[in-house]
């Protein structure tokens, strides 16, 4: 301390100096030297609301028929219900996936627990979205009623079933319409099959981050550790459980493609 305060006369003009050289190329920096003009991103027409489709949406359900989707097991027409504007899950018939395969995508879609719902636990209000299905499983979104219906936390509404429970549980009561707004990175694999990078899911559930970029540990396993097997682009699924509760309802469910 007294050796600094001593040599300080001798030091501060030398501060300043190299203080003075160091800003000299900033001074010649132009505010153009950072702008960024091409390539222009594309325009997309938003929704009247967030809800609502933008103009580059891919419509899944709009209320009006199942044209985007068949029965799971066997590809055959998809048997669940459509009445007035809604789908609701035929438990007997099965799953439903997309016609289609998705790479990278942003999700929207909204479901909802009957008020007449029975059960507790996981035999609640139990389906699921299927971000990407693929080995007879895939990467499941849970959709439970966790208003008020414990079960474990990594299985709860807004999980990554049994990897990552949600940050908060954002729930609204049975009866009422849940949003999730999802963007899912799928995997990639190297040439000998092996993993390049982790599947990312980022989930908003009624507005309220649930899942923030959680890199995923492979797909889906009810029994046992998840674990990855190379794929490509996958449709998505949504899960009729077998629980004995009334079934579930979608609505208003449209994906942006995004580049891999
Ligand atoms: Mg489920």
């Amino acid at each position: 301390m007294r050796s600094f305060a001593r040599a300080l006369p001798v030091v501060a003009p030398l501060l300043f100096t190299s203080a003075l050289l160091a800003q000299t190329p900033v001074s010649q920096a132009k505010p153009a030297d950072t702008e960024v003009w091409t390539p222009v991103p594309a325009i997309v027409t938003p929704g009247r609301t967030n809800a609502d489709p933008p103009s580059d949406a891919v419509i899944l359900i709009d209320g009006k028929n199942l044209d985007q989707w068949v029965t799971a097991k066997d590809g055959s027409p998809a048997r669940w219900t459509v009445s007035n504007g809604v789908v609701t899950v035929n438990k007997p018939s099965g799953d439903i996936r997309t016609k289609r395969s998705f790479g990278n995508y942003q999700l929207h879609v909204e479901w909802r627990v009957p008020e007449s719902i029975t059960g507790s636990d996981q035999a609640r209000g139990n389906s699921g979205v299927y971000l990407a299905a693929v080995n007879d499983g895939g990467y499941e979104l849970q959709v439970l009623d966790s208003y008020n219906n414990k079960t474990y936390v990594n299985g709860q509404a807004g999980s990554i079933y049994k990897q990552f429970p949600p940050l908060v549980n954002a729930m609204r009561k049975p009866g009422e319409w849940q949003v999730y707004d999802v963007v899912w990175t799928a995997p990639t694999f190297k040439a000998d099959g092996s993993l390049n990078t982790p599947a990312y899911v980022t989930a908003i559930h009624n507005g309220v981050l649930v899942q923030n970029h959680v890199a995923l540990k492979g797909d889906t396993k009810y029994i046992g550790q998840p674990e990855y097997k190379a794929h490509g682009p996958a449709p998505i699924l949504l899960q009729a459980h077998g629980d004995p509760s009334p079934p579930i309802s979608f609505r208003n469910m449209w994906l942006r493609e995004l580049p891999r």
